[in-house]
């Protein structure tokens, strides 16, 4: 394929350039998310609360447009075309100007808060102020900086979604999986936390289907505290927990925590594979599965990526528990000291490189870059034991018809994980691998129903690998 990577063109998924209609529904979008940027460069000049339905709308009007425009015209099928040559997706300078813009807004977001025009002490300017009418809508109180991402990040699963099942509409599996994530984002991870927090402040800000290790701050003392009643940690006393409203939810919050990790979790990865959280119900792989898409064929489908890969996921893996080990160890004991070494030490640093630089920062910003699943192949913990419960427990595998198979590349080219799936397909072979997120996109894209995405007896999987017979 070619690469043009000077190129600042746009092209349609046909390759041709862009209608007129296409060019004025993007032209809306693009007005729009200027409107974001023009708030947080403005500082205090303007009343930034004004661009806020402007900027949704015409963000939500040009985007539905361009959608439709792009997709409606055409028999169902999904239609790549032109990816690589395209600024954005291949790359290029555009592509570049986005993935550093939205770098930049994360590291302003996790560490200078204040430059997005968040005040905690009086009234916010600039990007900030823009949400504060929904933010007094839904909660009654000026926004933050948590508040404005999560509106962002929803309005861009949401919207980006309907565009991902326009594009897919000819396949159940996707249609059926982005519903569901879009159904996830919006009432598990934004508006029931937003709801039962403005019910009642003393309960965690708590994401009913986050979990630990995802979640790496849920035995946090300050987090457990709030879960757990103060009157019932110190008296041990149920029928204090039970007599207390706020200490009752806080209660089942944190059963439903460890039931998650321990039983819900394992048995659905048992029957579902790691799909059924990385790619129906997890925001990251919500985000990275919508906003991500035009993304996904940057992904590295080297093996030395893959052995990067595997020594960093496992390494997470390993720190985030030592690291819970320390904390709950600094909760029981009071002691911040475990064999000379600072527990919060190791818990800040952490929150700082893995939960924020790695998740946050290039998790989203290197989209543009490095493809859309940086994140949650390189270092999501969650995705690590998932993926060891898919490869060695499940019934969950890629079925391939290898004698159908025209080694086309459709199918490694468009994996998000940087499986190279047509290895396996060559050789009949099912596809097992601990990092596949079940998104089906590589059974989508294949010209010749090579793949099948199924649940079976989980000793009829053909497990041979390529690491094992040193073939590749
Ligand atoms: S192998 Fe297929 S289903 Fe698995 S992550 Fe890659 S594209 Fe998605
Ligand atoms: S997309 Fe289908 S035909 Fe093409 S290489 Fe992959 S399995 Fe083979």
């Amino acid at each position: 394929m070619g690469n043009s990577t000077n190129s600042l063109s746009i092209a349609n998924s046909d390759g041709a350039t862009l209608t007129a209609r296409q060019r004025i529904s993007l032209g809306l979008a693009v007005v729009g998310v200027f409107l974001i940027f023009l708030a947080w460069l403005s500082g205090n000049l303007f009343n930034t609360s004004n661009f806020l339905w402007p900027s949704l709308t015409l963000m939500t009007i040009g985007t539905l447009w361009f959608t439709y425009e792009t997709y409606a015209h055409h028999p169902d099928g999904i239609k790549n075309n032109n990816l690589w040559f395209n600024s954005l997706t291949n790359r290029g300078t555009i592509g570049w100007i986005t993935g550093i813009l939205i770098t930049a807004f994360y590291v302003c977001l996790y560490f200078f808060p204040s430059l997005l025009g968040y005040n905690p002490d009086g009234a916010n300017i600039s990007l900030i102020k823009m949400f504060d009418p929904i933010s007094y809508m839904i909660k009654g109180e000026a926004a933050s900086q948590w508040f404005v991402y999560g509106v962002l990040y929803t309005f861009a699963i949401l919207i980006m979604g309907v565009k991902f099942i326009m594009k897919y509409r000819h396949n159940s599996y996707q249609i059926f999986r982005t519903i569901s994530v879009m159904f996830f984002q919006f009432g598990f991870a934004f508006m029931l936390p937003e709801i039962m927090y403005t019910l009642n402040e003393s309960l965690p800000y708590y994401d009913w289907k986050n979990m630990w290790p995802l979640n790496y701050y849920f035995f946090d003392s300050y987090n457990l505290d709030k879960m757990i009643d103060p009157g019932f940690k110190q008296s041990m006393d149920l029928s204090t927990i039970m007599n207390e409203k706020s200490g009752l939810i806080g209660l089942m919050m944190l059963v439903w925590g460890l039931l998650m990790i321990f039983v819900v979790s394992p048995i659905l990865a048992f029957f579902f594979g790691k799909r059924w959280y990385c790619s129906w119900v997890c925001g990251c792989g919500g985000l990275a599965e919508t906003a991500g898409d035009p993304f996904r064929h940057l992904s590295d489908k080297s093996l030395k990526a893959w052995k990067i890969e595997r020594w960093m996921i496992h390494l997470v893996l390993v720190i985030v528990v030592i690291m819970t080990i320390l904390t709950l160890y600094t909760y029981f004991s009071g002691s911040g000291k475990f064999l000379g070494v600072d527990t919060y030490w190791v818990r800040k640093v952490y929150g700082f490189l893995i939960g924020s630089i790695f998740a946050g920062v290039i998790g989203v910003g290197f989209y543009p870059l490095m493809g859309s699943r940086v994140w949650c192949r390189f270092g999501c913990p969650m995705a690590a034991i998932l993926g060891i419960q898919q490869k060695y427990f499940s019934k969950f595998r890629i079925t391939t018809n290898g004698s159908q198979c025209i080694s086309c590349g459709n199918c490694s080219t468009y994996c998000e994980m940087g499986i190279d799936v047509r290895w396996y397909a060559q050789r009949g072979q099912d596809v097992v691998r601990a990092s596949c997120v079940g998104c089906g996109i590589c059974a989508a894209v294949c010209p010749r129903g090579v793949l099948k995405l199924e649940n079976g007896p989980q000793d009829s999987r053909k497990l041979e690998m390529p690491e094992f017979t040193g073939i590749k």
